[in-house]
């Protein structure tokens, strides 16, 4: 499978100009000014021509409700899946899957069916043991032999605090999983990394604090999400990734109705926020909180159904940022792409560079998702996904 692609201004995620890439397998085997290989026709190359289109690497989405989520109002409200073409026309290639509230009804081996399932469809999955629930259970009894024997386990969550739906964890309990995932991270290689949902309540961060204060634990380990619900969140965690933590914004469909009633700092303004504060443009990512439920409502605020959070979210908030901030395509697409890969050490990941995955997504120039590559498979051309799930309809 070798695959040129022409012509694409390229931002890897760092603008390096106009270039050509060369995809050999599922790996990047050469960028340069212009590329032509001769096969002598034994080897089939396809061309893509991104003349006036923008190349940046595949989309990592590093907090989605894979296996469905949701629950909350009873078992009609439980969400449905991911599918492969939901994900890849959203520009994701990477995916880490979580379960939510509910880690009874669903499960951890349910969870790492369904990422392999997507792997064979054609992405790549990685997903968190645990659930909202303290203590976590697991696939295999343990934390430490979990993200140790299992290759797609990078770390747990989402473990929730500061909210009703938490399991209201002690201070002990806490400390011993994250102690799990850090020393088990370190002994298989991987980030060991806790993803933490943060919910609305007026301990915010609190938990997370007294972790640092009391325990050796660097603040590197944690990878806090939903840091944008409110106002008064968002600030404590601007001093936390100015204090060197890493913080997970969720992104959102409709930005202006959350602003408008739950006062939910978007993505854009608060990515504006942090780089005014001098915050490290290697500690904030953003995700979609895909297939979380959500609830909708009318023009009349009123309440009119259920829908669920999709992957498209990412774009568009990267949109927000260069068409209303000003802020750099390159600084802003860090969220997605090199950003996560170092945080949640996917070291072939996030990155347009020789022997890195060939995960990329073609923008065109409203910035939106065109053509979408992963492993080096065409997944999406001209916005239409070439490539679908087992039982998705075609
Ligand atoms: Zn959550």
């Amino acid at each position: 499978m070798i695959t040129i692609i022409k012509n694409a201004e390229v931002y890897n995620p760092d603008r390096a100009g106009i270039k050509d890439v060369l995809l050999i397998g599922d790996k990047i085997a050469a960028i340069d000014d212009h590329i032509s290989i001769d096969t002598k026709g034994l080897v089939e190359v396809t061309e893509i021509n991104a003349n006036g289109k923008i190349l940046v690497p595949g989309f990592i989405d590093s907090h989605v409700h894979i296996l469905g989520g949701g629950g909350e109002g009873g078992f009609s409200t439980r969400t449905p899946e991911a599918t492969l073409s939901g994900l890849t026309t959203a520009g994701v290639t990477t995916v880490v899957g979580c379960l939510g509230t509910d880690g009874v009804a669903r499960d951890m081996f349910s969870l790492l069916a369904k990422a392999r399932g997507l792997d064979e469809e054609g992405i790549t999955t990685y997903i968190y043991t645990g659930s909202y629930r303290l203590p976590l259970r697991t696939i295999t009894g343990e934390i430490m032999k979990d993200i140790m024997a299992i290759d797609k386990i990078i770390g747990i969550g989402e473990v929730a605090i500061s909210d009703h739906r938490s399991s209201q964890p002690t201070f002990e309990e806490f400390v011993r999983a994250v102690a799990d995932a850090r020393v088990a991270g370190m002994l298989s290689g991987k980030a060991g990394i806790i993803n933490i949902h943060l919910g609305d309540g007026s301990r915010k961060i609190d938990l997370l604090r007294r972790t640092l204060k009391e325990t050796e634990i660097p603040i590197t380990q944690f990878l806090p999400t939903h840091v944008n619900r409110n106002p008064e969140l968002f600030e404590e965690c601007v001093y936390y990734a100015k204090d060197g933590g890493y913080i997970d914004f969720t992104g959102s469909e409709d930005p202006d109705f959350w602003e408008e009633t739950d006062g939910e700092v978007r993505f854009s303004k608060g990515l504006k926020r942090l780089l005014e504060e001098g915050v490290n443009q290697n500690n904030f990512t953003l995700s979609s909180d895909g297939q979380g439920s959500m609830p909708i409502f009318n023009e009349k605020k009123e309440y009119v159904g259920i829908g669920i959070g999709k992957s498209t979210s990412l774009i568009k908030a990267i949109k927000e940022c260069v068409f209303r901030e000003s802020i750099p395509l390159e600084t802003a697409i860090r969220a997605i792409t090199s950003n996560p890969a170092k945080i949640l050490k996917l070291n072939k990941k996030g990155k347009i560079e020789v022997n890195m995955d060939a995960d990329l997504c073609m923008l065109d120039e409203n910035l939106d998702v065109d053509t979408v590559i992963a492993k080096g498979k065409i997944m999406v051309q001209d916005k239409m996904p070439v490539v679908y799930g087992t039982f998705e309809n075609k």
